[in-house]
């Protein structure tokens, strides 16, 4: 091990873990990963891999024996289990705001209160709640919790669509289509010293309520730019934020900047960042949350991510690259129709 450098444990262990593991190496951090999946990619990059479901104790015990600070990758993990883990070893972020922000009702509030636009929404337990919020019809309903990629997110055009049994065991909340002009992401890195590295706003082109591509620079003008930055800015202070996290916002038709949603993590619109920069959000991430010195980061060129999702894969894994084109391979064992299995990063020069 390193002398005098912390040992890192990451909790989950899919690309961002992966890519984490790979900036950690660089900058000289061991890295333990704990994650129940048996087939998790970031064992390939780790020092040190542990398998078990996130409620076997003793194993999170072992982890917590050998590492000196705690992370994740995602931020579904049971808060049961991150309090646990925060009585022995510092978690960052820490486990409140991810409490926080699991939830789409408890995230919205919270920047509501700030004062920063979101879309429109309301809280939903039943058929009823729906029908007084007709205005926002149409809209999307989400599940307060463990949704991704879509998944959990019900288009509503009418009351008609609703069903009566959709109410059994979930919250939800329901959300109002947004007439979006574009989408755009801000990734931003809060230390300990309260000091910020911020990235410039990010582009980003969903199909199918999946992310494909990102893009810098974005093609904003420079208000909502200055907008999106000073409200990045207000969101990690607020929550007194230590690491890497994410904005999404949307653009609407009106050039209107609203909130969609937080990311407490490092976040694939940041891949860019790896090429395209001199320090990345994964190495920034890293330094905040190991308590090293913040780096300058300059921009190194434009760049230009593309997801590869599902069978794409095959046909890039026997592609030969330029020398702008840097492939990453997440390296998952299996190929799932949606399942995001890799990414191309074309930068600029
Ligand atoms: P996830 O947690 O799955 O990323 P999001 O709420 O970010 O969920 O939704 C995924 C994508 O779906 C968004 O990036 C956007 O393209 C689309 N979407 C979500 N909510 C709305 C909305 N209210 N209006 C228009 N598009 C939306
Ligand atoms: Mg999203």
């Amino acid at each position: 091990m390193p002398d005098n450098q912390p040992v890192l444990g990451i909790i989950g262990g899919g690309q961002l873990g992966s890519m984490l593991c790979m900036s950690a190496k660089k900058i000289n951090i061991d890295t333990v990963i704990l994650s129940d999946d048996e087939e998790a990619p970031a064992q390939n990059f780790c020092n040190k891999f542990i398998h078990c479901e996130y409620s076997n104790f003793d194993k999170i015990k072992e982890f917590l024996s050998i590492v000196d600070v705690v992370t994740f990758e995602f931020e579904n993990i049971p808060i049961k289990v991150l309090n646990y883990i925060s009585k022995e070893k510092t978690v960052l972020p820490e486990p409140g705001i991810n409490q926080i922000i699991q939830n789409r009702k408890t995230e919205k509030e919270f920047i509501n209160k700030l004062d920063i636009k979101t879309t429109p929404w309301c809280y939903v337990k039943s058929k009823e709640d729906i029908q007084k919020n007709k205005n926002l019809l149409p809209g999307i309903l989400k599940t307060c919790t463990l949704g991704y990629d879509g998944k959990g997110q019900y288009v509503l055009n009418n009351l008609q669509d609703v069903k009566n049994d959709w109410f059994l065991s979930q919250e939800y909340i329901l959300e109002k289509l947004v007439n979006l002009q574009k989408e755009i992401s801000v990734i931003i890195t809060r230390f300990r010293s309260g000091e910020v590295s911020i990235f410039e706003p990010i582009e980003n082109i969903h199909k199918n309520q999946i992310l494909r591509n990102s893009i810098i620079p974005s093609n904003i003008s420079s208000k909502i730019k200055k907008q999106a930055l000073d409200n990045a800015k207000t969101i990690a202070e607020k929550l007194n934020y230590i690491g890497t996290m994410c904005v999404e916002y949307f653009v609407d038709n009106k050039e209107n900047l609203i909130v969609n949603e937080i990311a407490p993590r490092v976040h694939n619109s940041g891949h860019l960042t790896i090429n395209a920069f001199e320090v990345s959000q994964f190495e920034n991430h890293i330094r905040a949350v190991c308590n090293l010195s913040i780096k300058k980061n300059n921009k190194i060129c434009d760049a230009e991510m593309i997801n590869i999702i599902g069978p794409e894969i095959k046909k890039y894994r026997k592609k030969s690259f330029k020398k702008n084109e840097f492939f990453y391979d997440y390296l998952k064992k299996e190929i799932k129709e949606s399942r995001k299995m890799g990414h191309l990063t074309i930068t600029s020069d």
